[in-house]
């Protein structure tokens, strides 16, 4: 018997929608997703759809085996690029337990605890990205890390092979309800960026995961291969997610605009070594990190765009930060929902930033850098996860279940890829050694 459409799924049957697919991203933020005919789509708004509880955790097993997968919210993204006559519109989904209860293993559901939070704090805060990544050509059907451009900072080329795609991109998100406020291409040969507009946190996640999900789609359809690896190519820059927060107090909170800012950095900087072992999640990321790219190395926050980690937009009383750690292969909903509890806690504890640094970092010598105080971020995913493992607010914003798991999940990811001898040594040693 055919669940009878509720309205949602009415909806988008007639918009000539024929296929729902319920998307979200797991633990380790992989895409994953189902999909119904629209008249079996109901389901998606009322009971939800059972799936393998093993399935929602990447390779990791679980005990419960059979959990529900529903729309997180009212957000749907008619796909523009899927055929008139097999239309298929992304619902972002959050995973319940078989009782019907909210998970608390389920990534979006951490982040909605971390807005509620927010709301007892007398606290809004808006989200914006800054995406970077690569478009690269395909040969025999393999990603070829040789470059198909010259192209650099806002280049209009003719000669540039992802034009097309980045300006396809921008329209398909355009047309799906998800503000684009501009493309370029970045400062790599073949490196692009896309900024989104202001949202409000689960629908900034929301619009992340759609948006990387149209560029991998939409490169896929001009033959190219999207990728966000931090760090695709030695000697090139990094592709980064600026993630940019504009906070405004409730009325009635007992904090100016000026002070929630203040407070609100130094949350971030206090824990701005455990938060990127989520922000940014990959071995790969921490090659990202490092001097010459533009990529924040210390836990510095200036005005100037001196690559700090950092960033206070337009004075304290706009109320605006850039944070520049994290990378687009973090977890949408994780990212934001550590990110919040990190900043939230500054605002707890009334915790002050440190003074601005406004010189370029990478100008002091070492002994300087020592004698301010200056921290490092983690030089690798394992320092990371030794931060993560401490770190209380983490533990908190991920809730039991998804700490553990991570962190065994990405300690395993970091052992087996430490032990690995790599290419480079081979080819610096063994000649010498
Ligand atoms: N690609 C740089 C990064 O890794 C950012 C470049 C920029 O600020 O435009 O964060
Ligand atoms: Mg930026």
């Amino acid at each position: 018997e055919p669940v009878p459409p509720d309205e949602p799924a009415r909806r988008l049957q007639a918009q000539g929608v024929q296929l729902v697919q319920l998307v979200y991203a797991d633990v380790l933020g992989v895409h994953k997703g189902l999909t119904l005919p629209v008249l079996q789509a109901a389901a998606a708004w009322g009971d939800g759809v059972r799936v393998d509880g093993a399935s929602l955790e990447g390779f990791m097993r679980i005990e419960e085996r059979e959990m529900r997968l529903r729309a997180g919210g009212e957000a749907v993204f008619v796909l523009p690029w899927t055929p008139a006559d097999e239309r298929v519109a992304a619902v972002p989904a959050a995973i319940y337990t078989r009782e019907g209860q909210p998970f608390e293993g389920c990534p979006r559901e951490r982040l909605r605890r971390a807005v509620g939070r927010l709301d007892g704090l007398g606290v809004a805060v808006e989200f914006a990205f800054e995406m970077e990544f690569y478009l690269l050509r395909r040969h025999r059907g393999r990603p070829e890390v040789r470059v198909p451009d010259r192209a650099g900072y806002l280049d209009l080329s003719v000669r540039d092979a992802g034009e097309p795609v980045r300006q396809a991109v921008a329209l398909a998100l355009e047309r799906m309800g998800v503000v684009v406020e501009s493309v370029h291409h970045a400062v790599a040969p073949a490196q692009h960026e896309i900024d989104l507009g202001w949202q409000p946190p689960l629908t900034a996640a929301d619009h992340l995961l759609v948006a990387k999900r149209t560029v991998y789609a939409v490169a896929e359809r001009h033959g190219m291969h999207a990728t966000f690896l931090p760090k695709p190519r030695t000697g090139s820059h990094g592709s980064g997610l600026h993630v940019r927060m504009r906070l405004r107090p409730l009325p009635g909170a007992p904090w100016s605009r000026a002070a929630l800012t203040r407070h609100w950095l130094a949350g971030l900087l206090q824990h701005a070594r455990p938060l990127c072992a989520i922000t940014n999640p990959l071995v790969n990321s921490y090659k990202r990190l490092v001097p010459g790219f533009e990529a924040p190395v210390y836990v510095v926050w200036g005005q100037e765009t001196h690559a700090p980690l950092a960033r206070l937009v337009a004075g304290w009383e706009a109320g605006e930060l850039e944070w520049r750690a994290p990378d687009p292969c973090c977890h949408p909903y994780l990212a934001l929902a550590v990110l919040l509890r990190a900043g939230a806690d500054g605002l707890e504890r009334r915790l002050e930033p440190p003074p601005p640094l406004e010189e370029n970092v990478f100008e002091l010598d070492p002994a300087e850098i020592g004698a301010r105080g200056i921290e490092p971020l983690p030089g690798s995913l394992g320092e990371a996860l030794d931060d993560m493992r401490v770190s209380a607010v983490v533990r908190d914003a991920l809730g039991e279940y998804l700490f553990t798991r991570y962190l065994e999940a990405k300690r395993m990811e970091w052992d087996i890829y430490r032990v690995q001898v790599h290419q480079w040594e081979l080819d610096q040693y063994l000649p010498v050694f």
